[in-house]
């Protein structure tokens, strides 16, 4: 299944065209698509016996992130060996370090970002998984459960004010305006043959910058979610930035900084594709 925010409201994606999910279910459902979370399994069991109208074509430019307003936003850093490495900073023993992008950050797949004025700014494509059900101190063997779905995401950052000051800033630094597109739809968990297996890459003009698998986390998906509930509840609708694999232009000798007018294209296999656009 795979679910979308089409102009704020809550759409199927069937067959790459939108069926919207109020209408569709004369008004179970709300149009909001941060609310179906609330109400997943309801939701899911729905989706896969309701009978259907016909789905219509959109414009790729009028989705929204399908996780529009999370009450969490969890980052994780230095999860990738290659990119703890390119970094200059120790492979992490436990949990690998955690911060928010706040969610003010949010944005959709196709989007135009602002570089902040004097700032190095820089690009991390990251799987995104979605939370579908509570999760409080859930066993890695379960965690799988408590996943509505996974989406492409960027985890852009701002070098400068990230590691500026006696303590790094990364949650400032990772939260200017449309710093974290996610999209360009959630797909749950069944839709793909090994969902801990997923290649990612990203493109800058459209030379290659990253280019990862999933298999190659330190703390997969399942390990992350009983790591992260062992210390809080994570709630329906919150969003979890992975970490990112190596490539990105912190770590390029000569260094490589985002500049106005490029095109950043992040992709992951079996969901789809990031657009952004950056400019003064
Ligand atoms: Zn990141």
């Amino acid at each position: 299944m795979r679910i979308a925010n089409l102009s704020g409201r809550l759409v199927l994606i069937v067959d790459g065209k939108a069926v919207d999910v109020e209408r569709a279910s004369a008004g179970r459902f709300a149009p909001d698509p941060q609310a179906v979370y609330e109400r997943w399994e309801e939701f899911r069991a729905w989706a896969g016996t309701a009978v259907l109208p016909e789905a219509a074509a959109f414009d790729r430019a009028d989705l929204g992130s399908p996780v529009p307003a999370p009450r969490q936003v969890l980052g994780i850093g230095l999860n990738y060996r290659d990119h703890a490495a390119e970094s200059g900073f120790a492979t992490p023993d436990g949990l690998p370090p955690v911060f928010t992008k706040f969610a003010t950050s949010i944005s959709g797949p196709v989007t135009e970002v602002r570089l902040p004025a004097g700032g190095h700014t820089d690009w991390e494509v990251e799987l995104v998984a979605v939370i579908g059900r509570r999760a409080e101190n859930v066993p890695e063997a379960q965690a799988w459960d408590h996943v509505a779905g996974l989406a492409v995401g960027q985890d852009i950052s701002e070098r400068i004010s990230q590691l500026a000051g006696p303590v790094p800033q990364f949650s400032l630094g990772k939260s200017f305006p449309g710093f974290a597109p996610i999209g360009p739809w959630l797909v749950s968990p069944d839709e793909f043959e090994n969902p801990d297996d997923l290649e990612l890459r990203c493109t800058v003009n459209g030379e290659q910058m990253q280019k990862g698998r999933t298999r190659d986390l330190i703390f997969s998906v399942p390990a992350l979610i009983a790591g992260l509930s062992a210390v809080l509840p994570l709630l329906p609708g919150d969003a979890i930035f992975t970490g990112t694999p190596a490539g990105v232009g912190l770590g390029r000798d000569p260094q490589r900084w985002l500049a106005v007018g490029d095109e950043l294209v992040s992709t992951i296999e079996g969901i789809g594709e990031l657009r952004q656009t950056f400019v003064a």
